[in-house]
């Protein structure tokens, strides 16, 4: 072991005997070589979900609409209620989508949109409710925080206001609250299962204000997760960097999300965190993208760097935009992107920060599939989903997409046994004699595969509603 190692006690970490402080996390991002990093997060992964099998999901993302009202300036997938292509699927395109879905042995849909400002509490239920009643054995995994803080906003539900569309912050608190609980509870037995931790992005509040404009704060993004915590949901929790942020920011998001589940955990509310996932910003087609990059090998320190410690120590305040903006003039205004490396060690101390979430997600959707197979000796037990279809990342230059096949194969390759997980983590079938890929004997078939991306044809003219027929491409080799 290491001076380092020693100093931070990572044995006793990697035993959960002990917990890495934010401090000593810094410390391993600033001074621990890369392969210590893998070795300390595999040992402890190793800890939680044994060397045997490493896990994956059949799932499908299903982006039910690009109308948001928001305008984070990563995302290249929103679009205004006007736009030519703006689109909201109808039901018998959710349908073909799941039974694609369901044919494939899949079961489960993670279901996100954009936050659309028109759309009633009764469509969503409607949504749901068919879903359930064609589908009765699909997980339905759906809508971020963001979506549920605009629903807050937006929906119109008895005995409370409607403030209006990202409106939502003017609502006193324990009425924010009161009108998120009947929301989530009557979405919840409408058929909606758990919630996805889209919209995580960065929880520091300069880097927020900056990237997430028009969407959940970081406060409102937490309390969303709690509630669906309180009413016995299970989650994930994501975090999207190497853009303005400065290391100790990324430090903060981890530790937020470990003190919440804390919380969750001592008060024993029925739902849980159960997974994170990190994965570094992709810039194509975002207005975020188009900031100039930080030359590390200039020497000075990166004003996001600069900006987070001075938040660290106290001499500013996140909250006060003029003195962030006079403390750090350059903050927010270059971006630090993240590569390999730089996305293998976040993910390594992710699994040694967050000792109480169950799972560490391999992202090799924007990593691609060598790196994300090397994501599972940097601490990740999970290879994430087959990945039929992608809207968002994609939108921004992201292309990977896997067969069942390719993705036993890389898990396999590793030296370890592919397993077929559900949302819970519950194993559905462990492949060690019969897997997927143990079928194939030419691979040549098996070469990365086209995402499926929504296209919108010309609205039909006289057209009046917003859903649309589109173009599916097949998920044919390319
Ligand atoms: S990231 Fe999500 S909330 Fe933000 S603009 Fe895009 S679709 Fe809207």
């Amino acid at each position: 072991m290491s001076s380092l190692g020693r100093d931070l006690r990572i044995d006793e970490v990697i035993a959960g005997e002990a917990r890495l402080s934010g401090e000593g996390a810094v410390r391993l991002y600033r001074e621990a070589p890369l392969h210590d990093l893998g070795r300390w997060a595999s040992d402890m992964c190793q800890r939680i979900h044994g060397s045997r099998m490493r896990t994956y999901v059949i799932d499908r993302n299903i982006n039910y609409t690009n109308v948001c009202s928001a305008a984070c300036t990563f995302c290249a997938f929103k679009r205004d209620l006007d736009e030519p292509d703006a689109y909201t699927l109808s039901a018998d395109e959710l349908y073909r989508k799941v039974s694609e879905l369901a044919a494939i042995g899949g079961t489960q849909i993670l279901m996100q949109g954009g936050m659309h400002p028109e759309l009633s509490i009764d469509f969503y239920e409607d949504m749901l409710r068919r879903l359930k009643a064609k589908f009765p054995a699909i997980h339905i995994h759906g809508f971020s925080p963001p979506e549920f803080v605009e629903f807050v906003a937006v929906f119109e539900i008895d005995g409370y206001p409607t403030p209006g569309v990202k409106r939502s912050h003017e609502l006193p608190i324990d009425v924010w609250r009161g009108k998120l609980e009947a929301i989530m509870r009557r979405l919840q037995a409408a058929g909606l299962d758990s919630i996805p931790g889209g919209g995580g992005e960065i929880f520091a509040e300069h880097v927020r204000r900056r990237i997430g404009i028009g969407k959940a704060s970081a406060a409102q993004w937490l309390e969303v997760m709690a509630m669906a915590h309180r009413l016995g949901m299970f989650t994930s929790a994501t975090m999207m960097f190497g853009h303005i942020e400065g290391l100790r920011d990324r430090i903060d998001h981890m530790l937020r999300v470990r003190a919440w589940q804390d919380r969750a955990i001592e008060q024993d509310w029925p739902g849980r965190y159960v997974s994170f996932i990190a994965w570094p910003f992709q810039r194509e087609n975002t207005p975020l993208g188009r900031l100039p990059e930080w030359d590390r090998e200039s020497g000075q320190v990166f004003p996001g760097d600069e900006l987070a410690e001075l938040i660290a120590a106290g001499k500013v305040s996140a909250l006060d935009k003029g003195a962030c903006d006079a403390a750090a003039p350059r903050a927010g205004k270059v971006a630090r992107m993240a590569g390999a490396t730089e996305y293998l060690r976040m993910q390594a101390i992710s699994r040694l920060l967050l000792d109480n979430i169950h799972s560490i997600g391999s992202s090799w959707v924007t990593m691609g599939p060598k790196v994300g197979q090397l994501a599972l000796f940097f601490g990740a037990n999970d290879m994430g989903s087959v990945m039929m279809e992608e809207n968002v990342v994609s939108a921004a230059g992201t292309t990977y997409c896997l067969t069942e096949e390719l993705l036993c194969k890389l898990i396999r390759d590793s030296g370890f046994v592919p397993a077929q997980r559900d949302n819970r983590y519950n194993l559905l079938r462990v492949h060690d004699v019969d897997g997927p890929d143990m079928q194939v004997s030419d691979w040549s078939t098996q070469r990365a595969r086209k995402l499926h991306i929504e296209q919108r044809h010309a609205a039909a003219e006289g057209e009046t509603s917003n859903a649309v027929t589109l173009t599916i491409q097949s998920d044919t080799a390319r």
